[in-house]
């Protein structure tokens, strides 16, 4: 049975929890207590083939980053990183996480993320009152080579479900 192990990282407020909550039981609901560090553990099925995955949703990570994320980026095989698509500090905070990942965790020569990474999106359903554009969002995945979608915890979950769905397949093959 494979381990795997997922972090969730962005401003508090992003929607990593709706996010996630989404992706576990494929509901939306709208507040969370967000105070503590919290694990999930569920046992899935992908490919046919089974696995315990474990998600740490650490409670606040503001824009001083880098003694919040020590932890979660050691630990995990896996990050999903979150911003608002109306809040541009948690864009420039997910850039600035996306980066303190890459210097922990080492790229490989073709400057890729020895471990898999999804940037993320998020509040898609309030596109009207943006302050990120979608081609910021995939030009940011693109120069870490990660993967890349806007979605709405609040709305759908067909865009949440496929991303964590890839991004777990590509931890299962690293
Ligand atoms: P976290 O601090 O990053 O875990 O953020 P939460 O998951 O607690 O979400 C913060 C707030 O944003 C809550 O009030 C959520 O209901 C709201 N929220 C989360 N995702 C969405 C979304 O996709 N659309 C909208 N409109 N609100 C959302």
């Amino acid at each position: 049975m494979n381990n795997i192990k997922l972090a969730l990282l962005g401003s508090q407020g992003a929607g990593k929890s709706a996010v996630l909550v989404r992706f576990l039981t494929k509901r939306f609901i709208g507040e969370y207590a967000s105070n503590a560090n919290s694990l999930y553990r569920k046992r899935l099925s992908i490919d046919g083939r089974q696995l315990n995955l474990e998600v740490f949703d650490p409670c606040s990570q503001g824009t001083e980053a880098r003694c919040i994320l020590e932890e979660p980026v050691d630990w995990a095989d896996g990050f999903v990183v979150v911003y608002n698509i109306n809040d541009r500090t948690s864009f420039i905070n997910a850039e600035n996480i996306l980066h303190q990942i890459r210097e922990t965790r080492m790229e490989n020569s073709k400057g890729e993320f020895e471990v898999p990474v999804c940037l993320m999106g998020n509040k898609q359903d309030l596109s009207h009152v943006r302050q990120v554009c979608e081609e910021e969002g995939r030009l940011l995945a693109q120069e870490n080579r990660c993967l890349f979608q806007e979605v709405s915890a609040a709305e759908s979950y067909q865009e949440i479900d496929s991303l964590f769905t890839r991004l777990i397949r590509d931890m299962m093959e690293h």
